[in-house]
């Protein structure tokens, strides 16, 4: 499963965050497959299509997909020369695929700021200089295995030093890989190196329970919007502490506590469909009486790959699959509908799954 890590520095909310992700957490029944580590939080990815497909084709059961996010505590300034169990939290960050930077916009005397006083932006770039350093040992190893291997005349390695090189000129000059323009083969040769400044990044700006309504207006935030802005990174505004007490309620309390607090939907489900936007996924559906249910794909998967999200066997027998846009089945009303206005299409092994695709596959077993 795709995987989001949760970074920032200590006393900055992380671990309220996490909680309150775990407190909200998945039906684990239904993901058998997900990791069982307490590190690692299951969480349904909201979706008004499926509750939608819910109402249309009342089935016994409905599941969301889920999303999975890691708790990495622990980094701080030097990590990257191993201080303070430094290296250890970094090889945590290179299995993600992508990085939830939680960063302290909220002001509260009680709780001590480990550089004495709020200041989003040098707490960006202190973790992001922590990342930028450990990339730079990397590829300076690299560059230098490359070197050697030229002198054996292979001309891959001097294209290979050739995109290094820029990479490591970028973050000489404290900019993250992923502000590199890099063509498809570069970014081949790039991604080889698992660097952590090449995943994507949301910074989720904690600001205090007060001002979850009004966060846009608090100036951390908008310093982070800045920043972010900057390097192409999204921001979610959030209180932890809020999502904390969220958490701990179901159904009507739940509408009523986000009602008082102003808000439309829990930060938490802002901060869920963002980091999955931010992976570039996509959600296909199945929809039979029995079940409705939501998968996750990477954009770009074609009819078998999804089929194998389901299950191996789907994917190794696969034939063909029924498939019928979202919107058109719901403007149809039901699948008999869909058919006979021509939108039930048959598509075969090179068909590339569209988002909000309702999909039913046939294999051979
Ligand atoms: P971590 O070290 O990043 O995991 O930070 P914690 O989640 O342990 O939070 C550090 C402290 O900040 C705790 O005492 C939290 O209760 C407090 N805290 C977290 N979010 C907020 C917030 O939005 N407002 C206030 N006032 N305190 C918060």
């Amino acid at each position: 499963a795709l995987k989001a890590g949760i970074v920032g520095l200590p006393n900055v909310g992380k671990s309220t965050l996490f909680n309150a992700i775990t407190q909200a957490g998945a039906e684990s029944a239904n993901y058998p497959f997900c990791t069982i580590d307490p590190n690692v939080g299951v969480v349904e990815v909201p979706d008004e299509r499926l509750d939608k497909l819910t109402e249309l084709v009342q089935p016994n059961k409905t599941v969301p997909t889920a999303f999975e996010f890691v708790d990495i505590a622990g980094l701080v300034r030097g990590a990257s020369k191993g201080e303070g169990l430094g290296n250890k939290f970094l090889a945590h960050i290179r299995e993600v695929d992508a990085i939830v930077h939680v960063v302290r916009c909220f002001v509260d005397e009680n709780v001590t700021h480990v550089d004495g006083k709020v200041n989003p932006i040098s707490d960006i770039q202190t973790i992001n200089l922590e990342l930028i350093l450990a990339d730079l040992e990397s590829v300076e190893k690299r560059i230098e295995r490359s070197r050697k291997n030229i002198k054996g005349g292979d001309k891959k390695y001097a294209q290979e030093v050739e995109v290094l090189e820029r990479v490591k000129e970028a973050l000489y000059e404290d900019k993250p890989a992923r502000s590199i323009e890099l063509s498809d083969d570069e970014r081949l040769i790039v991604r080889d190196l698992h660097l952590l400044t090449l995943k994507p990044v949301l910074y989720a700006a904690n600001v205090g329970e007060d001002e979850v309504a009004t966060a846009e207006e608090n100036p951390y935030v908008k310093q982070v919007r800045e920043f972010a802005a900057a390097e192409n990174a999204e921001v979610v505004p959030i209180s932890a502490k809020v999502e904390a007490e969220i958490a701990e309620l179901e159904g009507e309390d739940k509408e009523m506590f986000l009602e008082e607090l102003g808000l439309q939907e829990s930060g938490l489900n802002r901060l869920i469909k963002a980091a999955y936007k931010l992976l570039g996924l996509y959600t296909y559906f199945t929809a039979g009486v029995q079940e409705v249910r939501a998968w996750t794909i990477r954009k770009g998967t074609k009819a078998p790959g999804a089929a194998g999200v389901i299950h191996s066997d789907f994917e190794r027998g696969f034939i063909r699959a029924e498939v019928v846009a979202y919107a058109d089945l719901l403007a149809a009303g039901s699948m008999n509908g869909a058919k006979e206005r021509g939108q039930l299409r048959l598509e075969g092994k090179e068909y590339l799954v569209q988002d909000g695709d309702v999909m039913h596959f046939r294999f051979n077993v």
